[in-house]
This record gives C-alpha cells, structure tokens and sequence, in this order.
C-alpha cells in the first residue's frame, strides 16, 4: 500500500487549518501527489510568500510551530532553505543537518525511533534518507506530517516543486515546451520526480545520458503510457537547438557500487559558452546543484542560465509548502 494512493485523514499539526487547502496535515512524498490544481495552488502560494520576503524579509505566520530537519545524507540547499523557509515564517527548526552521527543514529536507534522522538518535539519532520521509501516508511510511523526531502534514488518531491515553478516563472508556461534532462538521468531522483511531475503537460521530453545512466525503465514505461513525445540520445548537440528547458544533472558517485564505472562517465557533459550559442535565444538552463563541472563557469553570465534563480526559488517553494501543511496558507 502505497501513501500517495491513500487518502489520510490529516495529522495532527497542532493550529487551526484553512480548510480550502488540500494539504493541511498531509505527508509530502511523492510528487505524484500532485495534480495541475495543487500545483497552482502551491505556486500562488510561492508567490505570495516571494513577495512578503521582498517587502517585509518575514512574516509570523507559522509563529510557535517547530519544524525537525533530519537529514541522512549531505545537503546544503535543501536542508538551509528549509530553514531559512521556517525561520521567515516566524518558526523554529531543530536541525539534525550536519550529520546524523551527532545524533542517536550513531548509537544505532532506528528510523522509527527517531522520527517518533522528533514529533514529540515538532509539528512536521523534514526527511532526507539514503533509501527508496524510507519517508513513506517514516510517514507510516508518523501521528505529524513527513515531509521527503529525498529518498536515496527515489524521489524529490520539493526539489520538482521547486523545479516547476521555476519554469513557469521563466518560460511564463509549461505546456508546449521542450524539456531536455542531461546527465545520470539512473540515479538522479530530482529528474525522476520532475520527469513524473510533468505528465501532468503537454510537454516534450528528451533524456541525454550515457547508457549506463539511462532514465529507469519503469519511468520510461510511465512516460510511453502517456504519449508524451519522447526521444532519448547520448548527445547534448542532439538537443541543443530544440530544448526550451535544459535540465543538467551532477553523476552521482555515491550511488554507484563500482567506481571505475563512475569514472568512466564522470565528465560526460559539459555545457561551455560555445554550445549555448547554439541554443534557443529563449530558453533557460536548471540545474539542481551542486555542480561539479557539468556547467561552464562561463555560462553563468548568460541571462539563460536559470539555476541561481531556481535554487532562491527553492525557499519560496518550501515557506508555501509549509504554510498549506500546517492549515496556514
Ligand atoms: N541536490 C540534489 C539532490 O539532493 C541533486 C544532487 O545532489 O546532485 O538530489
């Protein structure tokens, strides 16, 4: 039985809810929970949330809620703009960022036991965890809302959020557009969860990797089921010149069990100055960061390379996610 197919009666978060909002005491697990509705719902929601940072730097919204950060694995944009979302919302964090090897973890307490310690602390536990299904699994445990802040090759949920509306922001649209994913598309969760996020358009999908870093099949089964025009190719100049979104992704060597395979494909592609003179003059560049070396420093100056931006986006996304799963948006 699988969260997303379950509607949960909500959590106990501990405030009053707005009811109009379909996620008020809701897990976040995967991006299939989503439909066109929500995500409009949330990218309002993102905007509003843009604009009292801009106008005010905070609000006290979430005032007395605390939210736990537990991260299993390295992070720095996802774990700070949690924090930074919660803080501008007037709440408080407890931060198990920096290495679960400061916590009980390192005398061996389970998963659940963890999570259980947390809610009695928190109103909502952030979760990211090397394994597939482990913020499901946390989720089932959980009487207070888990949001997956990446499951080992899974999924990332707010990462495609945050990914979505930065498109929408730069292109002012999502239907039509060219959306090509560059790089270990086989252990890269942020492309599967936007991969599955963008079933939901009329969008074209191109996948650019070396063969051992295909897109999983299961995914590229998913994508067939739809009809989405789709082509697949081990060559970025394949797609240079159509692309409207450029979607570049790191290798990601802790995921691979040999790593003289890592070292076959690590510096597979790289996006120099010379091949975006070759690409649409509107079009943009994502990437979910860190980079080590897919994108030219040189190309940051170009008014396309969208992945600052995306990564500011980020906070915007989460303070709204927040907001509607704690009844307050
Ligand atoms: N920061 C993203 C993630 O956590 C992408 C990456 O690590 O390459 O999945």
């Amino acid at each position: 039985m699988s969260t997303k197919d379950v509607p949960r009666p909500p959590k106990k978060v501990g405030l009053a809810p707005n009811l109009n909002s379909g996620f008020y005491g809701q897990d976040i697990i995967s991006v299939s929970q989503f439909t066109r509705e929500s995500l409009d719902y949330i990218f309002g929601i993102a905007e509003e949330m843009r604009a009292i940072v801009k106008r005010a730097g905070s609000t006290d919204l979430l005032k007395g809620t605390v939210l736990a950060c537990l991260f299993y694995e390295p992070s720095t944009r996802t774990s700070a703009s949690f924090i930074a979302a919660m803080s501008r919302l007037g709440g408080t964090v407890i931060p198990i960022t920096q290495g679960v090897q400061f916590s009980s973890v390192a005398k061996g307490e389970s998963l659940p036991d963890t999570i259980r310690t947390l809610e009695s602390y928190a109103d909502m536990i952030v979760l990211r965890h090397p394994e597939v299904g482990a913020s499901e699994i946390a989720a089932r445990y959980a009487r207070k809302p888990i949001i997956n802040a990446g499951d080992g090759i899974g999924e990332h949920p707010t990462q495609a959020l945050l990914d979505l509306f930065t498109i929408k922001e730069e292109l002012g649209q999502i239907d039509g557009l060219a959306v090509a994913m560059v790089g270990d598309l086989k252990y890269g969760r942020t492309v599967h969860s936007l991969t599955r996020l963008l079933y939901s358009y009329d969008v074209e999908l191109s996948f650019v990797s070396p063969e051992i870093l295909r897109l999983p099949l299961d995914i590229m089964n998913e994508v067939r089921a739809r009809n989405l025009p789709v082509r697949e190719t081990y060559d970025v100049a394949d797609v240079i010149e159509i692309a409207d979104v450029l979607y570049v992704t790191r290798v990601q060597k802790e995921r691979f069990s040999d790593l003289s395979q890592y070292e076959e494909v690590k510096g597979c592609y790289e996006i120099t100055p010379e091949l975006m003179e070759r690409a649409k003059e509107k079009m943009i560049v994502m990437h979910p960061l860190p980079r080590v070396g897919e994108i030219h420093y040189a190309v940051d100056d170009d008014p396309r390379a969208a992945y600052f931006r995306q990564m500011e986006n980020g906070m915007y996304i989460r303070m709204a996610l927040l907001a509607a799963v704690l009844g307050k948006a």
